[in-house]
């Protein structure tokens, strides 16, 4: 079976441009003693915005590799699909997220929850595992509750899951399932018991992305309670160790962070916490690339500052339309958003500061930074014009993209401190 790397690191490229850059941030990892696979990631939300086809995420990604002669695993995922939207993704995917997010909370047949529970009394009562301090106490009430929370989800995996595979051929593609776009998190409890379903339910699953405690806004830090984030992802590793023990899945099974670029204060946690399990890592970006692309061009100066100043007062323009099908992933303050004549105004090291990263740099401005992330279809609209842009600018945008995936991202979660 196609094997998923015990680290791997989802990265978005919307305008498939930034495949080398993003590679040789792998390359620069590798060198400083961590394997980190690329796993290039477009969903269907985004094909759609920006006009691609999936073809491309493969073409690009298989440029990069021979451009700078990868000799490591790379991956090109299809992002966040169902079954509706699966189709066009299966010739140039060899990872593919199952979304069953919708699905969870949809009551399955009383007929199939039942045979869930009577297949599996050792998930009730107390239940020690290693690295968890004090046993789960599970009762069978709360066994079936869960099942009825989320089977129909596991079910639904399952069909896009054989769907796949009746195409692909089972052997030859990695399978997540995603049930992070939701509205309450996953406890360690209902991860066991998810994994138990999924197990029953013969799908392969590499890695899981469960809902974490807190808010995962796109593209900015986490927002949330670190303490209560410690204990919940120890516990969850625990769980997968001793599901993986328990349940025919694969021994690799690995949770996925989804929306995990830019969680600064994470990392240091995740860091310590994978080495006492031994455990492997997917970390999914949330598509920041883009905005090193912003930063690049204004960093460049003339018709590139000019061209990224022209997408924030568009942006600006249409706030409702960019930011409501994100509602639920960006925190913006309105009050915080400079005018857009301010801005017109704005050195590049004004700009560069505002929406580059660095919580450090007074000149931050993560209300901006998050209405820039939603606004790539802005740039799309823009067509070749900004296509050019990137690639008369390349050497110093491919320098942020770069730069960004390695130093703030790879280097804080995978290389010694
Ligand atoms: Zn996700």
């Amino acid at each position: 079976m196609l094997t998923l790397e015990k680290f791997s690191i989802g990265v978005g490229d919307r305008f498939a441009h930034q495949a080398k850059a993003q590679l040789h941030a792998c390359q620069l990892a590798l060198k400083a003693g961590a394997e980190v696979v690329p796993v290039w990631n477009k969903s269907n939300r985004e094909h759609s915005f920006i006009g691609s086809e999936p073809a491309s995420v493969l073409t690009a990604a298989r440029e990069a590799v021979a451009a700078l002669d990868w000799k490591h695993g790379w991956h090109v995922d299809a992002d966040h699909i169902r079954l509706e939207t699966v189709d066009r993704f299966i010739p140039s995917s060899d990872f593919f997220t199952l979304d069953v997010a919708d699905s969870i909370g949809k009551p399955a047949p009383e007929t199939d929850i039942n045979a869930f529970v009577d297949r599996h009394p050792e998930l009730i009562g107390s239940l020690t595992i290693a690295g968890i301090d004090a046993p789960l106490q599970i009762t069978r009430d709360q066994v079936r509750a869960i099942a009825a929370q989320f089977l129909l989800a596991v079910k639904d995996a399952g069909k896009i899951y054989r769907h796949v595979a009746s195409v692909k051929g089972p052997e030859n593609f990695i399978a997540e399932i995603s049930m992070d776009e939701t509205d309450r998190p996953q406890t360690p409890p209902e991860l066991l018991v998810i994994l138990a379903a999924i197990a029953d339910e013969g799908i392969p699953a590499q890695t899981i992305a469960p809902k974490f405690t807190g808010r995962f806004n796109k593209g900015v830090d986490y927002v949330g309670d670190l303490a209560q984030f410690e204990r919940e992802f120890s516990d969850d590793l625990a769980v997968i160790a001793h599901a993986v023990q328990r349940y025919p899945l694969p021994k690799n099974l690995k949770l996925s962070v989804h929306s995990g670029s830019d969680k600064f204060s994470l990392y240091p946690i995740i860091r310590r916490l994978l080495p006492k399990f031994d455990a492997g890592l997917h970390i999914k970006t949330a598509g920041t690339t883009w905005l090193e692309e912003l930063i690049g061009l204004a960093e460049s100066g003339g018709d590139g500052l000019a061209f990224s100043k022209e997408i924030y007062a568009d942006a600006m323009d249409h706030i409702q339309e960019l930011t409501a099908p994100y509602a639920t992933v960006i925190d913006i303050d309105p009050a915080k958003l400079p005018a857009a004549a301010t801005v017109q105004a704005w050195s590049s090291a004004e700009f560069t500061g505002a929406l580059r990263h660095e919580p450090t740099n007074p000149l931050f401005n993560s209300s901006l930074r998050q209405l820039l992330h939603v606004s790539f279809k802005l740039a799309a609209k823009k067509g070749q014009r900004y296509l050019d842009l990137l690639k008369d600018n390349e050497a110093v945008v491919a320098k942020n993209v770069t730069h960004n995936l390695f130093e703030r991202h790879l280097r804080p979660l995978f290389l010694p401190a």
